[in-house]
C-alpha cells in the first residue's frame, strides 16, 4: 500500500484526490507548474456524479453556498427562436435528495474549497513545479531535475499532460486537436430575461453557439456571476481579433438581442480566453507506479460538461480501489477496470454530439434541430437525455459485470 504519492497537477481533479489520499493516512505531495495553486478555467457544470464526489468529501454544502443550481438546460434556434433542446433534471430517475441536481460553479469556488480541506488534511504542495516526465515513481522536472521517489505517482495534469502523452504514444494512442473551441468570459449575473436556474443556449447552424451560464458567486465576493461562451475555431481567433469588437458584438446582438445590455460587461478582447479542444483517451490509465485521472486520461470537447465530474469520479475510484487492495498493481488494475466504460461511452458521445453544435456544415444543425428536437420530445426520450448529462447512463463506476456497489449513481 502506497504510504507516499507525489500528485502532479492542482485542478479540481488532483486537489479531490490528494484530500481522499491524505485522508487515508498518505503522506500526499502535489507538484504544481505556478507560483501558487489557483483556479484556471471557464465556469462550468457540476452533475449529479461530481457533487456525488463532494458528498463522499463532506463539502457538497461549501460548494453550494457558493453555487448556482441548475434546473435545466435550454437551447434555441436562432432565426426562429424554436427550443431545439430542452433537458430537466426533475426527469432523472433517482434525482439526489437535497434537490440540487446540478451547480452551476466559478472555478475559484471549487479551487478554493478543495485547497483549504488540502491544506487542513496535510496535504503538501510543491509549487513552481513543471513536470515533464515520470519513472519509476520519480518526477522530473522541466529542468531536468529529477525528485526523490514516491510509492506512487499520479498525473493530474490535464489535457496537456507531457507525463499522458508519453503513456499515449507508448500505447498506440493519439491526441486529436479539434477544429473548434470557445471563447469565454466571466461577467456580472445578467439577471432577467435569462434563467437563473440553467444554462442557456443559442444556435445558428453549429457554426454561431452563444451560451450564458449562471455560476454562482467567488469566495471573497457575493456577486452573482455567469460565464458566456461564444464557440470559435481557434484557427479564426486572429481574424476574428482583426474584424474588431463593434463587429462582433452587432452579430451576437443579431443572434440574441437580449444579451446586449450583458456585452457592454466586455470591454475588449482581452476579457475573452479562448479555450481550445483536443480529444484523447489512454487505453490503459496506469503503468508501473503510475496512475493517470482527469483531463490527462481522457480529455474532450466540453458539449457534455463532464469534464470536472469525470475527474472527480476518477479521484474517487482509485482513492477507494487504493484503500481496499494492499496490492498496489492490483489497485491500479482496478481503477482502471471500474472507470473503463464508463470513460469510453462518454468519450464517445462527446466525440459524436459535438459536430451538431460546433460544425462547419448544414446537415449535422438540420437534424439537431428538426429531428432530434422533435425525438427529445418524447416521453423516454426526457429521461435519457437527463442522465445523458447527468453523467448516469452508465453507473460511473460499475463497468459491466461489476458489483453493484454505488446506488446514488444508478444508471435510468
Ligand atoms: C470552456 C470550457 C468549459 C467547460 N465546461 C465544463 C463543464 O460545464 N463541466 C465540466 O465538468 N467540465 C467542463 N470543462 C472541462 C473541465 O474544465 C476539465 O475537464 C477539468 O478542468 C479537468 O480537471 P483536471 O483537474 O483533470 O485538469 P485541469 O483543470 O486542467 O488542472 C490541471 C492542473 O495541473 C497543472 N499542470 C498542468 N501541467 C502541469 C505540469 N506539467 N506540471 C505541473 N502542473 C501542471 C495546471 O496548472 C492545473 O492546475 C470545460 C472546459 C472548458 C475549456
Amino acid at each position: 500500500m502506497p504510504g507516499t504519492v507525489a500528485v502532479v497537477g492542482a485542478g479540481p481533479t488532483g486537489l479531490a484526490l490528494a484530500l481522499m489520499l491524505a485522508h487515508q493516512g498518505r503522506r500526499v505531495v502535489v507538484h504544481e507548474r505556478f507560483d501558487e495553486p489557483r483556479p484556471i478555467g471557464a465556469g462550468f457544470m457540476l452533475q449529479p456524479t461530481g457533487l456525488h464526489v463532494l458528498d463522499r468529501l463532506g463539502l457538497t454544502n461549501r460548494v453550494k453556498a457558493l453555487g448556482q443550481p441548475l434546473e435545466h438546460i435550454f437551447g434555441r434556434e436562432a432565426r426562429r427562436r424554436r427550443v431545439v433542446l430542452d433537458v430537466s433534471y426533475a426527469d432523472l430517475k433517482s434525482p439526489r435528495p437535497d434537490g440540487v441536481n446540478a451547480l452551476g460553479v466559478h472555478r475559484a469556488a471549487i479551487f478554493q474549497v478543495l485547497y483549504d480541506a488540502c491544506l487542513a488534511g496535510g496535504v503538501a504542495f510543491e509549487t513552481n513545479r513543471e513536470i515533464a516526465a515520470a519513472a519509476d515513481g520519480r518526477l522530473t522536472d522541466a529542468n531536468g531535475l529529477t525528485g526523490p521517489a514516491f510509492d506512487l505517482v499520479v498525473d493530474a495534469s490535464g489535457a496537456r499532460s507531457p507525463i499522458a502523452r508519453d503513456l499515449l504514444v507508448r500505447q498506440g494512442g493519439r491526441r486529436h486537436e479539434l477544429a473548434w473551441g470557445a471563447l469565454w468570459a466571466t461577467v456580472p449575473w445578467p439577471g432577467d430575461p435569462f434563467d437563473a436556474m440553467g444554462l442557456e443556449q443559442v444556435y445558428r447552424g453549429a457554426s454561431r453557439m452563444i451560451g450564458i451560464l449562471p455560476v454562482g458567486a467567488r469566495p471573497d465576493s457575493p456577486d452573482r456571476l455567469a460565464t458566456f461562451f461564444w464557440s470559435l475555431k481557434p484557427a479564426d481567433h486572429d481574424y476574428w481579433l482583426r474584424a474588431g469588437m463593434e463587429r462582433w458584438k452587432a452579430e451576437v446582438r443579431g443572434l440574441w438581442p437580449e444579451v446586449a445590455g450583458l456585452l457592454e460587461t466586455i470591454p475588449d478582447p482581452g476579457a475573452l480566453t479562448l479555450a481550445r479542444y483536443g480529444h484523447h483517451t489512454l487505453p490503459l490509465p496506469v503503468a508501473d507506479r503510475l496512475a493517470v485521472v482527469g483531463d490527462a486520461a481522457h480529455s474532450t470537447s466540453p458539449q457534455l460538461g463532464q469534464g470536472v465530474n469525470m475527474g472527480l469520479l476518477d479521484a474517487l475510484t482509485l482513492a477507494e480501489a487504493l484503500d481496499t487492495h494492499a496490492d498496489l498493481d492490483e489497485a491500479l488494475a482496478v481503477y482502471a477496470r471500474i472507470r473503463r466504460w464508463h470513460v469510453r461511452l462518454y468519450q464517445g458521445l462527446s466525440m459524436g454530439f459535438t459536430p451538431f453544435y460546433q460544425a462547419d456544415g448544414q446537415a449535422l444543425p438540420w437534424v439537431r434541430d428538426h429531428v432530434l428536437g422533435r425525438l427529445a420530445r418524447l416521453p423516454f426520450a426526457a429521461r435519457i437525455l437527463a442522465a445523458t448529462v447527468s453523467g448516469v447512463l452508465l453507473d460511473p463506476r460499475q463497468g459491466p459485470g461489476e458489483r453493484d456497489d454505488y446506488p446514488v449513481l444508478k444508471a435510468p
